[in-house]
């Protein structure tokens, strides 16, 4: 059961959660987007899907309300949940401030972004480690790759609050491209000790690394699971493993967890752990668990 949102929620002095008014599966109570600061002019983080113009009335009412115009906007990645409003964002000049605004991303790895099309503005590249100042907040970025291959997370440091994208909902879990990646980067925003976690997604929580710890937990378990598994019936393929370590799981989530097993081999032979035999994995001869 996910939690229910108000639209609008001042999380702490500088920081105004407004929900992307665009409730699914995939986005539980929405994305996040997170008004940031505490002057005139304030950074924006993350927006909603395309189109989505209830977040877009709820983001201008609210900037009118406080008297408040867009600096920079900050996104953690490429999915359309998070920059969907960019082009409404820049379209309408009433939201930006004297000196205009400013849109910035990490650029992917896995496509050219200044070759095709792709967004509607101009997106100046974040570097890791860049920040980013405005009255009352100083926001720091920390490349967390794994969810997508520009997943960027943001530190503002007057909260030691960690702004962790999709890399760490407040409630599910999280779709990957690469699990290697994901799990450098779960440890390496746990190895920042952040206290407050301002998910992509869902409520926000006062301590950041119990449920960062608990994300590295569920995945190491599921690993051990998996070499285990391989480990007492030799050479299996993906389906025997997912039917072996999600016992009893319904037919229809079958296909979910087989790609949940996939990425883990892919893991584990990247760290020649186990290797693929034909349709089959196995454990390595000289591993041991
Ligand atoms: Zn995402």
């Amino acid at each position: 059961m996910t939690a229910v949102l108000p639209a609008i929620t001042n999380l702490s002095a500088r920081v105004i959660r407004i929900l992307g008014c665009n409730p699914g599966p995939m986005t539980l109570q929405g994305t996040n987007s997170y008004l940031i600061g505490t002057g005139k002019c304030r950074i924006l983080l993350d927006t909603s899907d395309e189109g989505k113009t209830d977040y877009m009335d709820a983001l201008s009412n609210l900037l009118k309300k406080l008297d408040v115009r867009l600096e920079a906007i900050l996104l953690t990645h490429w999915h359309h949940d998070h920059v969907g409003c960019i082009g409404a964002i820049d379209k309408d000049k009433s939201l930006h401030s004297h000196n205009g605004c400013t849109f910035h991303k990490m650029p992917r790895k896995d496509a050219d972004e200044t070759k095709e099309k792709h967004y509607p503005v101009q997106i100046k590249p974040v570097i890791d480690g860049q920040k980013f100042y405005t009255e009352g907040a100083t926001i720091r970025a920390v490349f967390t790759p794994g969810h997508t291959t520009d997943h960027t997370a943001f530190v503002l440091e007057e909260e030691n609050a960690l702004f962790s994208g999709d890399c760490v909902l407040g409630e599910g879990t999280t779709v990957l491209e690469t699990l290697s990646d994901y799990m450098r980067s779960l440890y390496l925003m746990k190895g920042l000790k952040a206290d407050i976690l301002y998910p992509g997604h869902g409520p926000h929580n006062l301590d950041a690394g119990s449920v960062i710890g608990q994300y590295i937990a569920h995945r190491e378990k599921r690993e051990k699971q998996v070499l285990e598994c391989l480990q007492q019936n030799g050479e299996m393929t993906i389906e025997e493993i997912v039917r072996s370590v999600y016992k009893g799981l319904p037919e229809h989530l079958i296909l979910a967890a087989s790609q949940n097993v996939h990425q883990h081999l892919e893991k584990l032979m990247e760290e020649g752990r186990v290797e693929e035999v034909g349709e089959k994995y196995r454990v390595k001869q000289n591993y041991k668990l």
